[in-house]
């Protein structure tokens, strides 16, 4: 029997596509790699997804998981030819206790769907990456997805008490819990960002935060990208950590209004959207402070959302930034880097440098509050030399961000992209206790290989000696 016999004696014929056409949905995610999928299959249950990934292992095949294929670093493409697990169908959100503020779901819940059906509760899941119409929780999950309102409320790590998990050899095992602070290793925590590397998510216990009672949203101008930089520094170093404080740069801004039409200032050199929320009186203090502070730096001018249909189009606004992108060119390249909020306006200079060398035209779109970048570059994929040319942009991008103290990725993952760049950021040793955790959840390494960690991550490779107890190989 073949794999693809195999995998329709559990599914049927319907939930297994092993044709070429088919499969070229499942070859790619939103970022700009592609991969070879064998099969691609549609488990309903827990049971069925542990039995795939049990048929693949014996047919030695890699599986990777996939949930809603938005990811921008190649997570869920594969990098040698593998069975493709697509979560999508398991969607039910199951128990929501409105006592402990907590549901299990499934992981092909689409993220915004989790809010809009606790909002009449009151409660809304957190974690809100701009793709929530889309995303699934899984691929939060894989890759600790952040979001503009992260910045208060943390990224999805932090409001996943536990996850249910097919391992490596087809065992269902449940990491975490409801209870604070569980005794032992965390192993939650390890696996909420591996990517599919560890497991394949089945059900997730995510924590529930209560709507706020007031919330207002301001849109801030300015005429230079520093000044707007500046304001966010400042604003933080006031002691307000606003719920969202949100930079869009000039060339952002032209696209999105093009696009949404939404009243955005097209002539501001930068525009920062903050949302403060919680109980009126301190919203007001504390949107009053960012006005101030704001004027302080250079602001030309605030616009305060008058209802909640003007604060909603603000939002769509900038939650549509990567869509606008289609108005300035036919594809684009994103970044995703992290670096310390006080090397926001250093940074920011740099990579606007970056852009005039390789002649690339850029837009900039982040979450400024917890300095990640999104240096996003239009171009035209069908002009000779040009994806090479935006590669090495991003790439050196990435290496002033590393510079200043920041990160490889602040909220996308390492997946494919950012793979070969992790010795920028881990010595190897470092390396070596990752690849080590690793092979103790996936010993044969048929768990979305060849992500994350470079090639030769054990530190033998590097010529290092064997570490105490353990002969070189
Ligand atoms: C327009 C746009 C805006 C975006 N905005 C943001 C943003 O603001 N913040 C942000 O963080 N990201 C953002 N992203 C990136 C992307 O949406 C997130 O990374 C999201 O979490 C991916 O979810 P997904 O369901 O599409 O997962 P996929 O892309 O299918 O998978 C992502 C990773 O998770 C793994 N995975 C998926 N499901 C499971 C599972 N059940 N078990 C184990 N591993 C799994 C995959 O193998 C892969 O490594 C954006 C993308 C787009 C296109």
């Amino acid at each position: 029997m073949t794999l693809v016999d195999d995998l329709r004696a559990i599914l049927g014929s319907d939930r297994v596509h092993s044709h070429p056409l088919e499969l070229l949905v499942y070859n790619k995610d939103a970022g700009v790699t592609t991969g070879e999928v064998v099969a691609a299959v549609l488990p309903e249950t827990t049971q069925e997804v542990a039995a795939c990934v049990r048929v693949a292992a014996r047919h030695g095949v890699p599986v990777v998981a996939r949930g809603a294929g938005t990811g921008l670093a190649g997570g869920a493409v594969p990098t040698e030819p593998a069975l493709l697990i697509v979560l999508t169908r398991i969607n039910e959100i199951w128990d929501v206790d409105t006592v402990a503020r907590t549901a299990w779901v499934g992981p092909g819940v689409i993220n915004l769907d989790l809010s809009r059906h606790t909002e009449p509760l009151g409660l809304h899941y957190a974690p809100d990456p701009s793709s929530q119409a889309a995303c699934t929780i899984g691929g939060n999950v894989g890759a600790n997805a952040g979001g503009p309102h992260c910045l208060a409320e943390g990224t999805t790590v932090a409001h996943i008490l536990a996850v249910e998990m097919v391992t490596a050899d087809g065992d269902v095992v449940v990491l975490g819990g409801k209870a604070p602070d569980p005794p032992g290793l965390d192993l939650r925590g390890v696996v909420v960002g591996s990517e599919g590397t560890l497991g394949i998510v089945t059900g997730v216990l995510v924590k529930l935060t209560q709507n706020a009672p007031a919330v207002r949203t301001l849109l801030l101008t300015f005429d230079s990208i520093q000044e707007a930089a500046g304001t966010v520094s400042a604003i933080v170093a006031a002691g307000i950590i606003p719920a969202a404080l949100e930079m869009m740069d000039r060339p952002m801004v032209v696209a999105v209004e093009a696009f949404i039409n939404a009243g955005l200032p097209v002539d501001a050199e930068a525009v920062l959207l903050a949302e403060v929320v919680g109980l009126e009186a301190g919203v007001a203090a504390e949107s009053q402070t960012i006005e101030r502070i704001a004027g302080e730096q250079g602001a030309t001018s605030v616009r305060i959302a008058a209802d909640d249909a003007e604060r909603a189009l603000l939002w769509k606004a900038r939650k549509s930034a990567f869509g606008a992108v289609a108005q300035a060119a036919p594809d684009y390249y994103l970044h995703d880097t992290v670096v310390p909020r006080t090397a926001l306006v250093d940074v920011i200079t740099e990579v606007y440098a970056i852009g005039e060398r390789y002649d690339v035209q850029m837009l900039n779109v982040f979450h400024a509050g917890d300095g990640n970048l999104h240096p996003l570059v239009a171009y035209d994929s069908r002009e000779p030399g040009k994806t090479e040319q935006v590669r090495a942009a991003a790439e050196e991008m990435v290496r002033v961000s590393v510079a200043a103290g920041g990160s490889l990725t602040g909220e996308h993952g390492v997946g494919l992209e950012k793979r070969d760049l992790m010795p920028l950021v881990f010595a190897p040793v470092d390396l070596d206790a990752q690849a080590r955790l690793r092979e103790a959840f996936d010993p044969e390494g048929l768990l979305n290989p060849g992500k994350i960690l470079p090639r030769g991550s054990r530190c033998y490779d590097y010529g290092l000696t064997a570490l105490p107890g353990e002969a070189a190989p």
